[in-house]
C-alpha cells in the first residue's frame, strides 16, 4: 500500500521544505492506540520524574533552537529573529508547565464547613488520557506547545496535528521530546490535511481535543467532538483593538501599535486589528505612526502572507476598507504575493467586513474616539473577543478599562506582554473561542477534578442520609442551618 504523501513549501520562495505522509484515519487510530498506551504509563510516573522529563525536553528544545527556528522560518517564511522569539517563549511555558504541575494539580485537602465536619475533604487533579492538540501554521511551536507542554505536564499523552503548511516543525517537536522520554510515545505528530485533524477530533479515545484556528473549522471540530461527548479548547484569533488614551505615551504607543498589528506579517491572532485614538491625541499619535510605518518592510521586517489564500481574504479586506476611508499608508495595490505592504486606513465604518472580520494581515484600520469610553464600547462591540491594548500614564484609569474589556487577555502599556507571562491563562470569549491554555489553568484544562470526602467519624444524632433519620435529627439539622446561615444582613 502506497502511502499519499504532501509538501510543506517555502512561502517566500515555493521551495519544497520537506514531504509528509497524509495520515489516514486508520493511521491516526494507531496513534491513539499507542498514545494510549504511552498515557497510562506517563500518568503513572511519579510527578518529579515527569517535571524532570519535561525540564529535560525543554533543555533539547533549546540546544536545537537554531536548527528549529530555521525550519520554523523556511516553513512559515517569518524572518529567523521572530522564529527564535517564539522558540524562547515556547521554552519558558515548558519551563512553567513542568515546574508548576504538581503544586497546581497535586492532591490538596479542602475545607468541609461545618456541618461536614465530621470528613476529611481532598481535590486533585488527574490526567484525562489522551490530548488531541490540533495547531495552526502561524506561530507553530508557540502556540501548539501552549496546549501540548501543559497537557503533558498534567500527565496526558498527545496526539498532535500541526497544520498542513508547517508539518515538518510538528514532526520535529515529536522527534526532540523522543529525546528526553525515550521509552513511550507520550508526544506523536500526525500530519496530513484537514481530513488527518477530523480523523484525531472523531476518536472516541481522544478525551480532549486543543484547537487553534478558524472560528469555522472550530465550529466543525466541535460537531465531530459532540458525537462522543469529547470537550474541546478553541483558540479562534481575533480582531483585536488598540486604544490610545489622551494621557499615553504616543511614541511608545505608536511603535507598539505598529509592531503588534505588522509583525509577523498581522499573522498572530492577538495582533492589532483595529485602532481607537482619542480626539485630544489623534494628530499627533497618527503623524508618530505615520513616521515609523514608513520604515518598515516587507520581506525584512516581517515575512510573506504564510497561508495563500489569506491573501485574498486581504485584498478584500483592503478593497472594502479604501471604498470608504481614508487611505493613510498603502492602499489596493499593497499586496504584491507573496508579501503585502502595510496599510494604514482612517474612518471605515465600524460595520465593514475590515472593520468587523479577522484580516490575518498586515493592515489597520484607524478611528478617531470622543473618549476612551467611546473607543473602549467599539472595541467591545466585535463578536470577536481574544485580547486587547491599553495606553494611558494613567495606571488606575488603564486597569479599570482593560478589566471593561470583553477579552480574556489585555496588555497595558505594552503589546501581546501576557503571551509571555506563563502564569497568566491565554483564551478568548465569544466568537474568538473559549478554554484556556496557559497558566495554573491551562494545567487543570487539561486535567479532570477528582474529589473525595472521607468519613472520619459518625456524628451521633446526626445520621442525616439514612432512612432511619429521625424527627429530632432534622430539628437539630434545622436548628444549626439557622444559627450558621439564618441570619441577614442589611
Ligand atoms: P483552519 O481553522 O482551517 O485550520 C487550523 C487547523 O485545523 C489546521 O491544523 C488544519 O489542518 C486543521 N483542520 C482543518 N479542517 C479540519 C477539520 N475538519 N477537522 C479537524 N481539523 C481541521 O485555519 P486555516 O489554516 O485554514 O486559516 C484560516 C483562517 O483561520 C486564517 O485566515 C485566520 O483568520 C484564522 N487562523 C487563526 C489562527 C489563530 O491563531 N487563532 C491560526 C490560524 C488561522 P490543515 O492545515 O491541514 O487544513
Amino acid at each position: 500500500m502506497t502511502t499519499l504523501t504532501f509538501d510543506s513549501l517555502n512561502p517566500a520562495t515555493g521551495e519544497v521544505v520537506g514531504s509528509h505522509p497524509k495520515h489516514s484515519q486508520d493511521t491516526v487510530r494507531q496513534a491513539v492506540g499507542r498514545a494510549e498506551e504511552a498515557a497510562a504509563w506517563w500518568a503513572a510516573l511519579a510527578p518529579a520524574e515527569r517535571r524532570r522529563r519535561l525540564l529535560d525536553y525543554k533543555a533539547v528544545v533549546t540546544q536545537n533552537l537554531r536548527e528549529l527556528a530555521d525550519l520554523v522560518h523556511r516553513e512559515t517564511g517569518k524572518p529567523t529573529g521572530d522564529a527564535v522569539l517564539e522558540i524562547v517563549l515556547a521554552v519558558t511555558h515548558i519551563d512553567w508547565a513542568a515546574r508548576h504541575a504538581e503544586k497546581v494539580l497535586g492532591r490538596r485537602r479542602v475545607s468541609t464547613g461545618m456541618i461536614g465536619m465530621n470528613l476529611a475533604a481532598t481535590l486533585e487533579y488527574l490526567p484525562l488520557g489522551v490530548v488531541g492538540v490540533i495547531g495552526p501554521w502561524n506561530y507553530p511551536v508557540f502556540t501548539p506547545m501552549g496546549s501540548i507542554a501543559y497537557a503533558l505536564a498534567a500527565g496526558n499523552a498527545v496526539v498532535f496535528k500541526p497544520s498542513e503548511l508547517t508539518p515538518g516543525v510538528g514532526v520535529r517537536l515529536a522527534e526532540l521530546f523522543a529525546e528526553s522520554v525515550p521509552e513511550h510515545p507520550v508526544l506523536q505528530t500526525v500530519t496530513g490535511l484537514g481530513e488527518t485533524g477530523a480523523a484525531l477530533a472523531a476518536d472516541p479515545r481522544v478525551k480532549k481535543i486543543a484547537f487553534t484556528g478558524s472560528t469555522a473549522t472550530a465550529k466543525r471540530v466541535m460537531a465531530a467532538c459532540a458525537e462522543n461527548l469529547t470537550p474541546i479548547v478553541a483558540e479562534c484569533g481575533g480582531k483585536d483593538a488598540f486604544i490610545v488614551d489622551a494621557d499615553a505615551d504616543l511614541k511608545a504607543a505608536a511603535d507598539a501599535c505598529l509592531w503588534g498589528a505588522m509583525s509577523n506579517a498581522g499573522q498572530t491572532c492577538v495582533g492589532v486589528e483595529r485602532v481607537y485614538v482619542v480626539d485630544a491625541v489623534y494628530e499627533p499619535f497618527m503623524r508618530e505612526l505615520k513616521e515609523r510605518v514608513a520604515t518598515v518592510r516587507p520581506g525584512e521586517h516581517y515575512g510573506p502572507i504564510t497561508m495563500p489564500a489569506q491573501l485574498d481574504v486581504i485584498q478584500r479586506h483592503i478593497d472594502d476598507a479604501v471604498k470608504s476611508g481614508n487611505v493613510v499608508t498603502g492602499g489596493q495595490d499593497a499586496v504584491k504575493a507573496p508579501y503585502v505592504d502595510p496599510v494604514i486606513v482612517e474612518d471605515v465604518p465600524e460595520d465593514s467586513p475590515a472593520v468587523r472580520e479577522e484580516t490575518f494581515g498586515p493592515t489597520i484600520t484607524v478611528r478617531r474616539t470622543t473618549d476612551a469610553q467611546e473607543a473602549l464600547e467599539l472595541a467591545n462591540a466585535s463578536a470577536y473577543g481574544l485580547a486587547g491594548t491599553i495606553f494611558s500614564r494613567n495606571a488606575r484609569r488603564a486597569m479599570e478599562l482593560a478589566r471593561l474589556m470583553r477579552t480574556g487577555m489585555t496588555a497595558i502599556n505594552s503589546v501581546i506582554s501576557f503571551a509571555g507571562v506563563p502564569a497568566l491563562p491565554f483564551g478568548g470569549v465569544g466568537d474568538s473561542g473559549f478554554g484556556r491554555i496557559h497558566g495554573a489553568d491551562g494545567l487543570r484544562e487539561f486535567a479532570r477534578p477528582k474529589a473525595i470526602s472521607r468519613q472520619r467519624f459518625a456524628l451521633p444524632g446526626m445520621n442525616l442520609t439514612s432512612f432511619s433519620r429521625g424527627a429530632d435529627e432534622l430539628e437539630r439539622l434545622i436548628r444549626l442551618v439557622t444559627f450558621l446561615h439564618g441570619r441577614r444582613k442589611r
